[in-house]
């Protein structure tokens, strides 16, 4: 069993948490649910002592072992998809990386005969000679194919990169298996294999995640971290939400009563404490009107930013026509001779199995990457902005604070304004000043969506703009987009997102296999009706 005793965590001046004292028992799967920003992450690290709290500890009792699975999937860029994997076991990873080296080196001495014979010897121990074979077994039954193995980990899709991430987290066979936010990156079919494994899974799990639908599915107890706090609950994410909803009611109507029985005793008070004959009645009262809680309710970390696009001027009809384009990565055709027109106002969903090919689709329209041939033309009086899944790169920046960040994509430099937009999207006060390297991923997308909302395009291509969002964001980016003026195209795994958003879907099978001014659910119905009618 995991647990901590008295753990708290403030970055300068802010809490984060403080005195938390929870307990993880064996067999069961948490969900780590809470507000963008209200430190989910960063409790993670504290479990997995990679941040060591400024108060309190953790308690892993010593023969446990424990797994991470991180949000960061580009840590292993440069390393090979079977090493990836063999680094899971720390240990023998060490020791096959300190053998290869003597073994490399061109003036083996006998010091080093016998520091090889002690590592050989540690290596079979490990049982490092099936290690290979074993890491190849669990790459395939997560479905990586063979031929994938030997290939550098930034030459795989989003989705492979997590399944080969969680087999490196598995293969130092956990006790405690933390993950952070999974399916962040992963489609319906894959985040469907997940919810089966973790199911299956007998050893404790702490997941971090936005997704509901997940949450139900996978979870046997909730640990939410808000007012400050770690509270744990048994239940799946739905029992959570209606039990503090009915909580969180019932505290404000108590809370109603105090204060309505507290005007009630003050006003007897002040008539009657000068009144001889009622003096203890008006003291009577008094001492009820000190015993009544009138505290403030603690203020929670979930809040409502406001999000809102406003084309600085209106495009033209003439919006975009995509003809023949075509792209091949690593030998696998992405995109093949599509072609389509955008009318203006057009809100368009993009949808298809291949999400790589959706999101290169939505590079190369956006100017950040070449198709292999076909061509493209947005209308002149048109002004994009685009959404990118992988915001790593606007973060890789020496800017001391996000009003400086923001600076960068404002045409007003003022201070105030800056603020006051930063504001809206909850860093407000102190929060302006953070850097933003230290940002977490949710509040990294709220970072996107304000240099966005500057720039006034007129349209905004949004690839997965709700992934990372806690369910208060995902609301206001939704009600944004759905208000805004212009034309969007878009992709998301949010079936609410699409089915509000968009008035037409194309479906990208390489080519566009259907364009139709539709609803997501009618698009649904009718590729079920397809699929009963082929039967
Ligand atoms: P999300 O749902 O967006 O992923 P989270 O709950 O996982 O959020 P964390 O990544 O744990 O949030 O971050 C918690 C808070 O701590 C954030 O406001 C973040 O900006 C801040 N933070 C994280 N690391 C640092 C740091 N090194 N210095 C200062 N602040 C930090």
């Amino acid at each position: 069993m995991i647990s901590t005793s008295n753990v708290s965590l403030r970055f300068g001046g802010k809490k984060l948490f403080e005195d938390v004292n929870v307990k993880f028992t064996p067999g069961n799967c948490y969900g780590l649910i809470g507000a963008n920003g209200a430190g989910k992450t960063t409790f993670l690290k504290v479990l997995s002592k990679e941040i060591e709290p400024n108060t309190g500890e953790v308690i892993i009792p010593g023969n446990l072992r424990l797994s991470v699975l991180k949000q960061d999937h580009y840590a292993f860029d440069e390393i090979s998809v079977l090493k990836t994997v063999l680094m899971g076991n720390q240990r023998l990873f060490k020791v096959m990386e300190e053998k290869d080296a003597l073994y490399a080196k061109p003036d083996f001495s006998e010091a080093d005969g016998e520091r090889a014979s002690v590592l050989e010897s540690e290596f079979a121990e490990l049982n490092g000679w099936e290690a290979e074979s074993e890491a190849g077994v669990m790459l395939a039954g997560l479905g990586i194919k063979d031929e994938l193995h030997q290939k550098l980990m930034k030459e795989l899709d989003p989705g492979d990169k997590v399944k080969v991430l969680l087999a490196q987290a598995l293969f130092g066979q956990p006790d405690i298996l933390l993950l952070d936010e999974p399916t962040n990156h992963l489609d319906i079919y894959a985040i469907q294999w997940l919810e089966e494994f973790l199911y299956n899974f007998q050893n404790t799990v702490i997941v971090v995640s936005h997704d509901r639908h997940f949450l139900n599915k996978v979870c046997t107890h909730m640990a939410d971290i808000d007012f400050g706090k770690v509270t744990i609950y048994s239940g799946n994410y739905e029992f959570w939400r209606q039990s503090t909803e009915l909580a969180q009611r019932l505290r404000s109507d108590q809370a109603k009563k105090n204060s309505d029985k507290a005007e009630e005793l003050k006003s007897f008070i002040a008539r009657f404490s000068a009144n001889a004959s009622k003096s203890r009645q008006a003291s009577s009262r008094q001492k009820q009107l000190e015993k009544l809680d009138l505290g403030d309710l603690p203020v929670s970390t979930r809040r409502i930013p406001f999000v809102g696009f406003d084309p600085k001027r209106e495009a033209g009809n003439d919006l975009l026509t995509v003809q023949g384009l075509s792209k091949t990565i690593n030998g696998e055709v992405l995109l093949k001779n599509l072609s389509f027109t955008i009318k203006k106002g057009d809100k368009v969903a993009l949808v298809g199995r291949n999400d790589v090919a959706k999101t290169v689709l939505l590079e190369i329209l956006a100017g950040e990457m070449e198709p292999d041939s076909g061509s493209f033309a947005w209308g002149i009086t048109t002004t994009r902005s685009y959404f990118p899944t992988d915001n790593s790169k606007y973060f890789d920046t020496d800017a001391g604070s996000l009003v400086e960040w923001l600076r960068e994509y404002s045409d007003d430099k003022d201070e105030s304004f800056l603020r006051g937009f930063l504001g809206k999207m909850l860093f407000s006060g102190e929060d302006a000043l953070k850097k933003p390297r230290v940002l977490s991923g949710g509040e990294k997308v709220r970072c996107m969506l304000s240099k966005m909302m500057l720039s006034g395009a007129n349209v905004l291509l949004l690839d997965g703009p709700t992934a990372h969002l806690d369910l208060e964001s995902i609301s206001a980016v939704n009600e944004g987009v759905k208000r805004f003026k212009g034309t969007v195209l878009f992709t998301s795994h949010d079936h609410e997102f699409v089915q509000t958003v968009a008035n037409r879907i194309i479906e990208i099978d390489g080519g566009v296999k259907e364009d139709l001014s539709v609803t997501y659910d009618e698009y649904l119905e009718l590729k079920k009706n397809q699929l009963e009618g082929a039967r």
